[in-house]
């Protein structure tokens, strides 16, 4: 995909817009989001223009998700922080602001007081089962 004037991570990438850059390899780049929900939060990113992980190869999906181990090490260290979510919102239902695919690590410890609402459900009977089938057939052509 063609990276974009209008993309905030694009223009990062290019070096139009400044970040406080943690990691960068060929296609990857890390920094401290601007935006920090805790002291640490980092976004990585693909330096090519994608908004979502279905839009991508596994190859170049892979290569964001291969540094998370070392930069979450890395910043548990220097943060002392001692959990840490990695969250991915792709999709505006799904809080996704700049469209151009991120993933976030945010440091976690207890009682921060950050987190969501995790409503948990049941499937009603023979739901799971059902969707299970859908999706496996599903998988077949994608
Ligand atoms: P999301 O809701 O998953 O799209 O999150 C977008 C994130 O990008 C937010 O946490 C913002 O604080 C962050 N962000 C937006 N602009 C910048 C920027 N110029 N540098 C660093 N982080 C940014």
């Amino acid at each position: 995909m063609s990276p974009s004037e209008n993309c905030v991570f694009c223009r990062i990438v290019q070096g139009a817009i400044p970040c406080l850059k943690i990691h960068e390899d060929s296609a990857v780049l890390a920094f401290l989001d601007i935006g920090p929900l805790a002291d640490g939060h980092l976004l990585v990113i693909p330096k090519e223009h994608f908004e979502r992980p279905e839009q991508m190869s596994e190859e170049a999906f892979g290569g964001v998700m291969k540094v998370v181990p070392r930069l979450a090490k890395a910043v548990l260290r220097a943060t002392g922080a001692d959990a840490y979510n990695v969250l991915l919102n792709a999709g505006r239902a799904a809080s996704q602001e700049v469209m151009h695919l991120h993933v976030h690590v945010i440091p976690r410890r207890h009682g921060d007081g950050l987190g969501y609402r995790w409503l948990a459900k049941r499937y009603e009977a023979g739901r799971g089962e059902r969707l299970a089938q859908e999706v496996l057939q599903a998988l077949k052509s994608v």
